[in-house]
């Protein structure tokens, strides 16, 4: 099994060098799914831009209680749940229950513990969240120059429906960790995505940002994957990555 040894926030800090561009061609490709967050749309930016209209709302409703708060301040705690209930979110329902929490959470370590306000201040997220998704610039031409020739799916950890991100009728699968209680890297999501595609593993491709969920998730589900590395980092030399990409304008003309 191939292991990461990406150190800290992953995408932030990747170890070693390996310079190489990988350009080679892929052959006999019929399906490719596609990662969502940072491989469609800058997860980081929707998801600041959300809490910060969530800050807004608290303010309208307690402004002494938004006084306390900040946007880092509430990814902090974001990033506490989730790692508290990483073990024990298998499905939907548990993954909106450890979003509530964060704001549960939030509210409870500024003295003001509310949890109909932090069901509230949850949707107002959960609303930006989707709706004001903004797609990377080369997503949809990328997405109709391929579509014709192949069957496109979304593999992905979190519930980002397409219809609600501005991509509708562009996938013919779909494929959410939660639906299934495994996630990335699991090969079992894979799996599943190979089945949904209705083709062999020969005959698939991903497409992710993610080194440790996309790339070495596809390797270890033997299949072959386009690491998209839109900021052009180093990687850990220990992992050898077959094809890369800066932009998915990139991927039609590495697939033969
Ligand atoms: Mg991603």
């Amino acid at each position: 099994m191939v292991r990461s040894r990406i150190t800290g926030r992953e995408g932030l800090l990747i170890r070693h060098s390996e310079e190489e561009s990988s350009m080679k061609r892929i052959t006999g490709i019929r399906a490719i799914s596609f990662d969502a967050d940072g491989t469609l749309w800058d997860f980081e930016k929707v998801m600041r831009h959300s809490l910060h209209c969530v800050l807004k709302e608290l303010e309208r409703i307690d402004p002494e209680a938004a006084h306390l708060l900040d946007i880092d301040k509430m990814i902090e705690v974001r990033e506490r749940v989730a790692e508290e209930w990483k073990d024990k979110t298998a499905n939907l329902e548990d993954l909106l229950f450890n979003r509530r929490q964060a704001f549960r959470e939030t509210l409870k370590d500024i003295g003001r513990p509310d949890d109909t306000l932090a069901s509230h201040l949850d949707e107002v997220y959960l609303h930006h969240r989707f709706e004001d998704i903004e797609l990377f610039k080369d997503v949809l031409p990328t997405l109709n120059a391929l579509r014709s020739r192949y069957t496109l799916g979304l593999l992905s950890n979190s519930i980002s429906y397409p219809e609600r991100c501005g991509l509708k009728d562009l996938f013919q699968f779909v494929v959410f960790s939660q639906d299934h209680g495994v996630a990335k890297p699991d090969s079992s999501l894979f799996q599943i995505a190979l089945e949904k595609a209705r083709c062999s593993k020969e005959q698939f491709l991903h497409v992710g940002d993610s080194l440790e969920n996309d790339i070495i998730g596809a390797m270890n589900a033997g299949i072959r994957c386009v690491w998209l590395n839109r900021k052009q980092m180093k990687h850990n030399s220990e992992i050898t990555i077959e094809h890369r990409i800066a932009s998915l304008l990139e991927l039609d003309k590495i697939l033969g």
